[in-house]
C-alpha cells in the first residue's frame, strides 16, 4: 500500500507518519507514505498557490494548476492510476468501513489537503475519485484529516500490527465498542482492577470483556447496538445472562433505542 500526500506542509506530515508503528512499518517496506510540497509545481516566482475567490467574498482558493501538476508527477512516479481522494468538510464521513474499503480496494492512494476556502471545483471534477470528511466540523488545513486516513489504512495492512486481532478486536470493527482495558499496578489510588482479569482463565476473561463492550455499546452509542443481532445459541445466552445480570431488558431487536 502506497499512500501520497498533497500539502502545503510536507515536513509536518512526513514528521508524524515517518514515527512509531507506522514509521517502522515503512522500514519494513510494508507501506510507503510520501508527502509532496504543492508549492513545488507553481510556476510563479513567489510560488503562489491560491488566487481570490471568483464572485468575490473573504479569503483565498487554491489554484487547480498547481494542484494538477503535482497530482500528474505523482501520477506518473507510482506509473498507475491512483485513486484519489479531497479531504473535505464537504465529502462523506470517515469511519472504520471507509479504511476497510479503502485497504481491500486501492494499492495506491493519493490524499489533497486543502487550505483556505478550499480548492478550485474543476480540479476536483478532473482528478478527484472522492471527498472524505473527518466530521462535522471545519478545520484550517487537510492535514489533520489525511494523517488520520492514512492511520486508519495502513494499520489494517497485514503485518503493520502484530496480528489481525489487533484491530478485530478492537471498537468499531465489528459494530461495538471495546471493553475497559486495565494494567498494572492491581491496586491504583483504591481502584482495584477487576479480579476476573487476574484470574489466568482466558474463557471467563472473554466473557467479561465481551459483556463490557456489548454494555459499553448500549450505554454510549445506541445507534451502534440497534444493530447488532443476538444470533446464535452461544450468543443468545450471553444475551440472557446480561439481563439477568443488569435486570434489564438487552435485546436489540425489541429496544425502542431510536434513529
Ligand atoms: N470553505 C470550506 C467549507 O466551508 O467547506 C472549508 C475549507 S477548510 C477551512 C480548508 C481545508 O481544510 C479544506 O479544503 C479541507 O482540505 C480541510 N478540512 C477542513 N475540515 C475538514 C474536515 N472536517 N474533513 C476533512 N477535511 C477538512
Amino acid at each position: 500500500m502506497r499512500i501520497d500526500i498533497m500539502t502545503l506542509f510536507p515536513d509536518t506530515v512526513g514528521d508524524m507518519m515517518n514515527e512509531s508503528i507506522l514509521g517502522r512499518a515503512q522500514e519494513r517496506d510494508l507501506i510507503r507514505i510520501e508527502a509532496w510540497q504543492i508549492r513545488d509545481y507553481t510556476t510563479n516566482k513567489q510560488n503562489q498557490v491560491d488566487d481570490y475567490p471568483y464572485g468575490g467574498g473573504h479569503g483565498a482558493v487554491m489554484q487547480a494548476d498547481p494542484l494538477y501538476n503535482c497530482w500528474q508527477a505523482i501520477c506518473d512516479e507510482v506509473g498507475a492510476p491512483v485513486h484519489t481522494i479531497y479531504m473535505s468538510p464537504c465529502g462523506v464521513t470517515f469511519d472504520q468501513s471507509h479504511a476497510r474499503r479503502l485497504r481491500d480496494n486501492y494499492e495506491n492512494i493519493i490524499l489533497v489537503c486543502g487550505h483556505y476556502e478550499g480548492i478550485d471545483q474543476r480540479f476536483i471534477d478532473e482528478c478527484v475519485d472522492e471527498e472524505i470528511s473527518i466530521g462535522d466540523f471545519v478545520l484550517t488545513g487537510g492535514e489533520i484529516p489525511a494523517m488520520a486516513v492514512a492511520d486508519a489504512v495502513c494499520r489494517l495492512v497485514p503485518g503493520v500490527l502484530g496480528d489481525e486481532e489487533c484491530f478485530t478486536d478492537e471498537s468499531h470493527w465489528d459494530g461495538t465498542l471495546e471493553y475497559p482495558q486495565y494494567s498494572r499496578p492491581e491496586l491504583w489510588h483504591g481502584l482495584a482492577a477487576p479480579k476476573i482479569l487476574l484470574s489466568g482463565n482466558h474463557q471467563n476473561v472473554a466473557r467479561w470483556r465481551r459483556k463490557q463492550s456489548l454494555l459499553r455499546t448500549y450505554e454510549r452509542r445506541p445507534d451502534m447496538y440497534r444493530k447488532l443481532r443476538f444470533e446464535t445459541k452461544q450468543e443468545k445466552k450471553l444475551l440472557r445472562e446480561m439481563e439477568e445480570e443488569y435486570g434489564q431488558p438487552l435485546d436489540p431487536e425489541k429496544l425502542d433505542l431510536g434513529k
